[in-house]
Formats: structure tokens, C-alpha cells, sequence
């Protein structure tokens, strides 16, 4: 393990991490900031600001096209980061990983892409109530355009979802499973391996959105044998605008291009156009070279702190943060599951969640308020909009209690104080 991440009694060192992160280091309001909202993006360490100044000093050309050294140098490094997101999430072989601007495209490709291929008027698509509009809405546009359905997986009131109801949904007009690994709002982890064995039994793909997942675990995509996995670059302490889809062979094999134009082609007359190998036949265009370039030394940044460290770390401060939250009268905590992380939503009294969030950032402290990307579940729970603190990995138990003393000022400046400890 590196000397960065864990001291000799084996504790993982956040005030070290911390000092990697030069965002962090500044007053916010005039108070030290205290970043709670890496849920929605990632500040990025030292080691990615520098990876990206230094492609573009001194190895900015476009890949995959050019024959002198720098183009050389900048397909080498971007092709390397390939095959580090494959070993990263234990991919069988580099063809598999695709290169996107993000999660949401990378759904958006396989709706399109696999949608063509396998889904048609009538067929069924299997989705959870806790999905991100990132994983609902490129389905629904399919459902316009081919005339197939939506079932939806419903909730446990804890936040958990119905496995009973999961298993009646699958059946032979279903033709994808398209399930988040880890709830943006309620922070359940989902039991996705037997939800995939469930439904490889009946012999249908599953399609995992993992944007909150890979930041805070371990992913193996050969143990979990998922059909497809998306994630985000700039989730994952990584840069904005990459992403990754990760397919098996042989569905990527069989699926058209999602996009024409430069690099996605072998050979294009007016008459007939041939399509490239994989990955290309997906990566139309110039793509995000510095971001993935970022995202490769975002990726060696977390191993050399090992995901399994940040996965422990993620569960230790949620527990704390749950405990300490719902000792704050007034305040209601959504999501309860058994396996939760790295995400805690809540409301507190009648305080609507966007005074909540400005009040705090007056404190120096960045939390999310709205409704998250996920109006369904907002519905579901009968709220407008919930405030969410969601962790990374230079948060401590200290990041926690400011945000305790913040919620109870919130409290105290909306006259609903009745407990001080
Ligand atoms: N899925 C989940 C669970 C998310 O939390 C998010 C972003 O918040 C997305 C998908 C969309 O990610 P992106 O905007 O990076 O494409």
C-alpha cells in the first residue's frame, strides 16, 4: 500500500489525501472549505491537474491518425489508459472499453446502439424506481420511437428495492435490465450480482449505471458478469467530459455505431462504408484526449491509495454521518438500507432543501439541494426537493460535525432550534 494513503498503524490518512487536492486548500465565504458534494463531481488531486498540463505542453496532437512523434506519443498514452480502465474494472480484453464523454452517454449509446439492434414494439425494458434520469430518459425515447415498455422495480419505504417484484418483472418479452449500482439519493448499494444472475437465468442482458459506484469500490466486471457497466471520469477524481463503457464482446460485436464520422471507419466510399474494430466503431470524432488522460492518472491516483481502503473509509464515514445527522431533531434521513455509502439525502423540519444549501455554503460547506437528477423517487417519497451530503475520499469525521453545527444554525436562524447538545 503507498506511504500517501496509509501510515504504519494501517489508518487511512485523509488529512494526507486532503493535501493532494489543491481546491481544497482555499476559504470558501470566509471559512475553510469543506466540500460535501462529490456525489455530483470529484475535486481532482494534484496528479490529474498535472497529467493534463502536461499533455497539452508537451504532447498535444490528435491520436490514431497522425505519423510523426507527437501523435505517436499521444496515441501511446491514450490507448495505455485503455488498458488501465480494463484492468482497473477487470475487463476480459481492451475492445471492450469504450471511451464516452460520461455516463450519460454511454447509456445513451447502448439505448440507441443495442435498442436497434434488440428492442422492439412490445418488448420490455426493466428499470428501478431509484434511477438517475440519466437511466430513465434515453429509454423512454426509445419506448417513443420503437413502441416498446418501461417496468418499473418498486422500493421498499428503507430505500431498498423489491426483489420479489424484480423477479415477477423479468420474462420473455423483457429484453434489458438497466439497474444503478450504487443510489445517488439514497445511497443503497443494490445487490446487482444476484439481480444479474436472476436475470441471466432468463437469458436477458444487464446494464449497469456504476457513476456512484466505481469512486467508492472495487468493480469487477468479470465477477459480476454484467453485459454493460457506464461510469464517469469526473466522478471518479478524474476530469469532466470522459467516461467509460464497458460491453462484452460479444454484444459490442453485434451493435451498429452509435455515431459516424472520422475514426470510426476502415474505409468509406459514396457507395459503401466499412466500420472500424472495436473500440472505434464507437468513438467517432476527435475524442476527449486530456481527459482521458486525466481519467488514467485519476484511475493509478486511486490505486496507489487501493480501492479497497476507499471502499472501508466510505462505509465508516456514512455510518458516522447517518448517526450523527439523525440525532438532529426535525431532520429525516432517506435511505436506510443495510448496505448504504458515500451518499446521505434528507430534509430537515419544513426548511426548504435550497435554504438549507445556502445557509451551509455561508458556513463554507458544499452540499447538493434539488431533487437530484431523480424526480421519481422525489415523488415517491412525497417531496419537492431533499439537501444531500455525499463523501470522497478526503472527507473525516470533522468535514461531518461542521455540517452538524451548520444544520443546527439553519435551524436556529428558521426558529425551529430546541436542542442544543
Ligand atoms: N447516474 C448516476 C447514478 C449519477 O449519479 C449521475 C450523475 O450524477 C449520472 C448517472 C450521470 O452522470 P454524468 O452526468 O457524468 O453523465
Amino acid at each position: 500500500m503507498d506511504a500517501l494513503s496509509l501510515n504504519e498503524k494501517n489508518v487511512f490518512d485523509v488529512a494526507s489525501i486532503k493535501q493532494q487536492f489543491p481546491i481544497l486548500q482555499q476559504q470558501c465565504r470566509g471559512k475553510p472549505l469543506i466540500y460535501l458534494d462529490s456525489g455530483a463531481t470529484a475535486q481532482k488531486p494534484e496528479s490529474v491537474i498535472e497529467a493534463i498540463r502536461h499533455y497539452y505542453q508537451y504532447d498535444n496532437a490528435n491520436v490514431h491518425r497522425g505519423v510523426y512523434q507527437l501523435s505517436e506519443r499521444a496515441t501511446q498514452a491514450y490507448e495505455q489508459v485503455r488498458e488501465q480502465v480494463r484492468a482497473f474494472i477487470n475487463a476480459e480484453d481492451q475492445h471492450e472499453i469504450i471511451f464516452t464523454r460520461g455516463t450519460t452517454e454511454a447509456i445513451n449509446l447502448v439505448a440507441h446502439s443495442f435498442g436497434a439492434l434488440q428492442i422492439k414494439a412490445d418488448d420490455e425494458i426493466v428499470l428501478s424506481y431509484m434511477e438517475h434520469h440519466s437511466n430513465i430518459v434515453p429509454w423512454q425515447m426509445l419506448c417513443e420511437k420503437v413502441g416498446c415498455k418501461i417496468k418499473i422495480i418498486p422500493l421498499h419505504e428503507e430505500g431498498t428495492l423489491d426483489l420479489n417484484e424484480y423477479a415477477k418483472l423479468l420474462t420473455p418479452r423483457t429484453k434489458l435490465v438497466s439497474i444503478i449500482h450504487v443510489s445517488n439519493v439514497l445511497g443503497t448499494v443494490n445487490p446487482i450480482e444476484q439481480m444479474i444472475a436472476l436475470a441471466h437465468q432468463h437469458n436477458i442482458p444487464v446494464l449497469i449505471d456504476g457513476a456512484q459506484a466505481v469512486p467508492r469500490m472495487p468493480i469487477d466486471v468479470k465477477k459480476l458478469d454484467c453485459d454493460f457497466y457506464a461510469f464517469s471520469g469526473h466522478k471518479l477524481y478524474g476530469p469532466t467530459s470522459v467516461g467509460v463503457l464497458y460491453g462484452k464482446r460479444k454484444w459490442l460485436e453485434a451493435m451498429p455505431p452509435y455515431q459516424g464520422g472520422g475514426d470510426m471507419i476502415s474505409r468509406v466510399s459514396f457507395n459503401k462504408t466499412e466500420y472500424n474494430v472495436l473500440p472505434y466503431k464507437f468513438e467517432a470524432g476527435t475524442p476527449n484526449i486530456a481527459a482521458v488522460i486525466g481519467l488514467g492518472a485519476a484511475i493509478q491516483y486511486l490505486e496507489s491509495i487501493g480501492m479497497d481502503a476507499i471502499q472501508k473509509h466510505e462505509i465508516e464515514l456514512t455510518h458516522y454521518a447517518q448517526q450523527k445527522l439523525s440525532q438532529i431533531p426535525g431532520l429525516k434521513i432517506y435511505g436506510h438500507a443495510k448496505d448504504k455509502m458515500g451518499v446521505i439525502s434528507f430534509t430537515l423540519d419544513d426548511i426548504h432543501a435550497h435554504d438549507v444549501g445556502t445557509i451551509l455554503d455561508n458556513e463554507g460547506i458544499a452540499i447538493r439541494a434539488g431533487h437530484h437528477c431523480a424526480m421519481p423517487l422525489m415523488e415517491y417519497y412525497k417531496v419537492a426537493a431533499m439537501a444531500r451530503a455525499s463523501l470522497g475520499i478526503y472527507n473525516q469525521k470533522s468535514d461531518i460535525d461542521a455540517l452538524v453545527r451548520g444544520l443546527l444554525k439553519v435551524k436556529e436562524i428558521f426558529g425551529r432550534y430546541t436542542h442544543r447538545e
